[in-house]
């Protein structure tokens, strides 16, 4: 199925003059969904299960369909709203509680995972007297024994508890049907009591019939189906609640078995065709769980000879054939994990040096290299990320990692990353990561893996990061970074090829400020009135929204934008306790007219300064990969 055309009316509001076009356009997917939800509405195929008579009066009509995004939104169409039981799409999450709750051992040790190929109501073990799998009601009542086990009364709290946390919300039960099942169910007793004759059940059978038929009996809507499911692909946490409901181990468990056997005896079908992990129950559900992409429910009670929606099906296929998303045909490219590769040749810190740490940083462009990562670091990312580093024939002595574009690791990723840190320290090359908060999980899960190497430092801030490498290449190379140094007014490049007449008149002109450490010199939006050259200490220029622009040491002029903009644009803040000569503008321009051609180198020097700006500025761009 492709998406119906939009009919008339949507097609008036689609035109661009119509001022509700904008208002009434939808993502895609929206669409997509209701478009399904039009086309299949008027199918009326199969009947609405009985053999529960309660579950006979569900309206047949009803149709709801919900899709949940990894990122906590939730699409929905039609009776997306309507409670209906849950029944066997119970049987997964309970399935992955009992494995957290009694441990994996004990929960395999008595319920197998091979597909049974019988319907789900068979009263049949396999060779070992076992239950087939988790998804045929032998198994399904087995893992409600395991917990009635453990929890005894609380058995069903324990199972309406869980079941709440995968929806995001408090999930009731309906009485009506449960009472109506526990009257009928002679079936699933007589499972039960076979499954307490091969110890599978060493609890009362009755109490274990009772949590079970309880299980099956909490009210779900489309909406909750397809949040259940997303926190299922979502290894195990509810993407709009952000709670981890499970653990990973139990996801990926209970996954597999829905991969192979959650569709009744359709379920080997389902998965050629469709290729979603998905599980249904004869209320009308379906759910669906496409891992690390979506969630999907949907409700409609007809249901077809083996016990799955009939509409819910049709839904499931769309989707799935529509955006392609059968589980087994993924690809990714791994390249898209580094945005930009440089070294401080290219690009620099935003420090302003003075000429001899800037010749022995000329002199080892290649020292510092900058890998600033974006999106999930995956497998093939971090693999790939590793690559890049060594694909250049030159060792690095720093390597900086910027994770602030990261937004995931995977367990993979990580440890292949930390396995490149480990490499790196044999060679002796520093790392240092930048865009990651010590508070931060990401940073536990880092160190919790790096263990005791030495050689990682972090910065939270990239250029602060770059800054830091580059004063250990002037340190390595025999330089040195005086913080302490005074200079004169002669040193500053912004008066340079003044005569020392000229510089002394502008030394008269001078007052000698002294700065505390953090005090504000210039604050954003005053009035610029004065230019400053600092004399001694370190200072930094900030926009009002926290980015540094530029760290300048003795020798450098600051507000001296002044002399073409009349209001200051940004903060300037001492770094350590500095010294500045503050020189008013009107005395400056007194000076300007007095002595025009000093008047004029001092603009020439400024617009070289400037252009000197820009080309550091230009280049950051350009390191932002294009291809
Ligand atoms: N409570 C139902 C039963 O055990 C669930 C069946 C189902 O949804 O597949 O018969």
């Amino acid at each position: 199925m492709s998406p119906a055309q939009p009919g008339p009316r949507a097609k008036a509001l689609r035109n661009p003059q119509n001022p509700q076009a904008w208002a009434a356009s939808m993502p895609p997917l929206q669409r997509f969904l209701a478009a399904c939800h039009a086309d299949f509405r008027s199918d009326d195929d199969g009947a609405v299960a009985s053999y529960i008579p309660e579950l006979g009066k569900a309206d047949p009509a009803h149709f709801g369909i919900s899709l949940a995004t990894l990122d906590g939104h939730v699409y929905e169409i039609g009776d997306s709203r309507i409670p209906f039981t849950i029944q066997s799409m119970s049987k997964p999450f309970v399935f992955a509680l009992a494995l957290d709750t009694l441990g994996a051992a004990r929960v395999e040790s008595v319920i197998g995972v091979e597909p049974s190929g019988d319907p789900f109501n068979s009263i049949r073990l396999n060779a070992e007297n076992h239950p087939f799998n988790p998804m045929v009601n032998a198994g399904a009542i087995a893992c409600s024994g395991l917990i009635r086990e453990t929890k005894g009364e609380n058995a069903f709290e324990t199972i309406r508890d869980a079941l709440s946390r995968f929806a995001g919300r408090a999930l009731d039960v309906d009485e009506a049907v449960f009472a109506s099942e526990r009257a009928t169910g002679d079936r699933n007793r007589a499972i039960g009591y076979l499954l307490r004759n091969s110890d599978v059940i060493t609890v009362d059978v009755g109490a274990v019939l009772d949590v079970y038929f309880r299980q099956c009996a909490v009210l779900v809507t489309a909406r909750d189906c397809a949040v259940m499911a997303a926190t299922l692909a979502n290894r195990g946490v509810n993407p709009v609640t952000g709670e981890q409901v499970v653990s990973t181990y139990a996801v990926a468990r209970t996954l597999s078995v829905m991969t192979s056997s959650g569709m009744y005896d359709y379920a080997g079908e389902w998965i050629y065709r469709i290729g979603i992990p998905a599980k249904s129950g004869v209320g009308g559900g379906i759910l669906a769980s496409l891992p690390a992409r979506l969630g999907l429910g949907s409700y409609s009670p007809r249901l077809d000879k083996h016990g799955n929606s009939v509409r819910g099906i049709h839904v499931c296929e769309a989707l799935s054939s529509h955006y392609d998303l059968h589980m087994l045909n993924r690809s990714d490219d791994a390249r898209s994990a580094i945005i930009a590769d440089y070294d401080i040749g290219a690009s620099p810190s935003r420090r302003s040096r003075r000429v001899q740490e800037r010749n022995i940083l000329a002199q080892h462009p290649d020292a510092v290299r900058v890998l600033e990562l974006v999106g999930t670091l995956s497998f093939s990312n971090a693999d790939y990320v590793s690559r890049q580093l060594a694909r250049s024939p030159i060792r690095p002595q720093f390597v900086i990692f910027d994770l602030r574009r990261v937004t995931a690791m995977t367990p993979a990723g990580l440890r292949l990353l930390v396995e490149l840190f480990h490499e790196l320290a044999e060679f002796h090359v520093t790392v240092i990561l930048s865009g990651v908060r010590r508070s931060s999980p990401e940073w536990n899960d880092i160190t919790a893996l790096t263990g005791d190497i030495s050689n990682v430092r972090d910065f939270y801030l990239l250029d602060t990061a770059i800054e830091w490498a580059e004063d250990q290449i002037v340190y390595r190379y025999g330089g040195a970074i005086d913080f302490l140094e005074t200079t004169e007014l002669g040193e500053q490049p912004l008066l340079a090829g003044l005569t020392a007449a000229e510089i002394a008149e502008l030394a008269a002109l001078a007052t000698i400020n002294l700065y505390q450490q953090s005090e504000r010199i210039i604050a954003a939006g005053d009035p610029a009135t004065s230019l400053f050259f600092l004399r001694s200490g370190v200072v930094h220029v900030t926009l009002p929204d926290g980015v540094r622009l530029a760290t300048l040491t003795a020798g450098q002029a600051f507000g001296e934008m002044a002399l073409i903009e009349p209001q200051r644009s940004a903060d300037v803040f001492a770094d350590f306790s500095a010294t500045a000569f503050e020189i008013a503008l009107s005395d400056f321009e007194r000076f300007r007219m007095q002595h025009p051609k000093a008047g004029e180198t001092i603009m020439r020097n400024l617009a070289k300064l400037l252009a000197d700006r820009l080309i550091v500025a230009n280049a950051r761009l350009d390191v932002l990969k294009a291809d």
